[in-house]
């Protein structure tokens, strides 16, 4: 072989292998199913995902064939997002979205913007999504989407940019029939409203159905934006009552957007009083409680939670292991591991983010047998029911009033949880497998009787 040659090879053999190129090294080699899987696998939220899924298929005692056609996702879209960004320079960030299976209705999930994102993380989150819409008996699949960037370093106008062009990119898998995104962590009702505004530009009229979390003036719905948090609250409540929690329990909340805030505001107007917040930089923790409105206005002002006088200021981990009764994290995944397991003081664990406990932190909260559990796909589902009400009224053109959403988003949750809890009482199970068990069953039943094409 040319010696230039040659030494190329051993430089790129040499060099840190790109988490994109070592998709494609895996896909060239295997060129099969195999390939998707083992990087899928490698990917520890993808991993822990697929660890959850397996649990509860051996409770379900899935056959072997069933479990695969349920596990894997459908289809996975890799799109390159050119961006003009104010420099003038011209970025392209990765963007994904992964509709894991279609057998019920159209994707349903919503779309992240950070530095995290990847192609495994979002096929996790489409898992997730597929089993939290079969437990809420909503008509969809599951689906998630996201874009490699950091949306608190870009201006609006890139942003805008960077949401239009993804948009067109995926106009061809996305619509009201085929896949709904909706807004997650980074992404906001604006941007729900650029995507509205890109595809129905494209349709020739307008098509609110296609994305839901959008403004209320553009077709959203009442009550949408506060919905996540205002069920995880809600749940939360529920649990207190089964556990004879006194009114004034104190609460933790880590992550202080769109859900971690709604359900801290919730949770105060509940009665509770709300003890730590916490953000990207750090946490702050103060027993007497917090102000909410001045910890809010802080954070609006300076972009971040450190520095706010209201509290003692300490690490994403120390805030969570403070004394509370109630424990929400909603801010990102895996954020209780074992060692923090072992030393949470909450009796309650009302998961508002996606994935925030790992499998060997429930190994530990099951042996611990003090916490009551909240599975996120129980416990934030409040976010995709309301977007599901949002998509029918936007449908229908007819739209209901706040107390009409809560109502109904209630008379749905309260049964869930009491299935639930049932099905772990029966079983011998904890609630998570519980919750994940019944919506698998149903998105396996579902591809069984539907069969296969052709
Ligand atoms: P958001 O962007 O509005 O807020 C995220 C919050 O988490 C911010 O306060 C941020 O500073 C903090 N955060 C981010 N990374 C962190 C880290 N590594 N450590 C500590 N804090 C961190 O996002 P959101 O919409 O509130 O979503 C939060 C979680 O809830 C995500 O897991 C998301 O998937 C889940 N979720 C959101 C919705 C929804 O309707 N928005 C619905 C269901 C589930």
């Amino acid at each position: 072989m040319d010696e230039a040659l040659l030494l190329r090879k051993k430089e790129v053999a040499s060099e840190p292998i790109s988490k994109e190129r070592r998709c494609w090294q895996l896909l060239l080699r295997d060129g099969s199913m195999t390939g998707i899987m083992q990087f899928l696998l490698e990917n520890p939220v993808f991993a822990m995902a697929a660890k959850q899924f397996d649990l509860a298929a051996d409770v379900l005692e899935l056959p072997q064939d069933l479990r695969e056609r349920t596990k894997w996702p459908k289809r996975m879209i890799v799109v390159s997002v050119p961006v003009k960004m104010d420099s003038g320079e011209v970025r392209i960030f990765p963007g994904y979205r992964v509709q894991h299976h279609l057998t019920l209705g159209p994707g349903k999930g919503g779309l992240r913007y950070a530095p995290s994102v990847d192609l495994g993380e979002v096929a996790a989150l489409a898992m997730w999504m597929s089993w939290k819409c079969a437990l809420m008996d909503l008509p969809y699949g599951g689906a998630k989407g996201g874009v490699a960037c950091d949306p608190r370093t870009m201006s609006q106008r890139e942003l805008e940019s960077l949401t239009r062009r993804f948009t067109a990119e995926l106009l061809p898998f996305i619509g009201p029939k085929t896949d709904v995104p909706a807004p997650d962590m980074g992404t906001t009702e604006q941007m729900m409203a650029w995507i509205m505004d890109t595809y129905s530009s494209h349709e020739g009229h307008a098509v609110p159905s296609v994305v839901t979390g959008k403004p209320v003036n553009v077709g959203g719905s009442l009550g949408r934006r506060e919905a996540t948090g205002r069920g995880v609250a809600f749940l939360a409540n529920r649990a207190a009552d089964l556990l004879k929690l006194p009114p004034e329990s104190r609460v933790i909340v880590q992550g202080f957007g769109n859900v971690g805030s709604y359900a801290a505001y919730a949770m105060a107007r509940f009665g509770s009083r709300i003890v730590g917040v916490g953000d990207i930089s750090g946490g702050l923790y103060n027993p007497a409680g917090l102000p909410l409105g001045e910890v809010s206005e802080y954070l609006a002002k300076n972009r971040t939670l450190e520095g706010c006088p209201h509290g003692q200021w300490m690490t994403n981990e120390e805030l969570l292991v403070q004394p509370c009764e109630i424990l929400i994290p909603a801010a990102t995944e895996r954020v209780i591991t074992a060692e923090i397991a072992a030393k949470l003081q909450c009796r309650i664990l009302a998961e508002g983010a996606n994935g925030p406990t790992t499998p060997d932190a429930d190994q530990i909260l099951e042996a611990r047998g003090d916490v009551f559990v909240i599975p996120d796909i129980l416990c934030n589902s409040g976010g995709v029911t309301v977007s599901y009400f949002e998509w029918v009224q936007g449908l229908q053109s007819f739209f209901w009033s706040e107390s009409e959403v809560y109502d109904r988003l209630y008379r749905l949750m309260e049964p869930t949880l009491a299935r639930v809890l049932k099905f772990a009482k029966d079983r011998g199970v904890s609630h998570r497998i519980a919750a994940l068990a019944i919506g698998i069953q149903k998105v396996a039943e579902a591809r069984r009787v539907r069969g296969l094409y052709p």
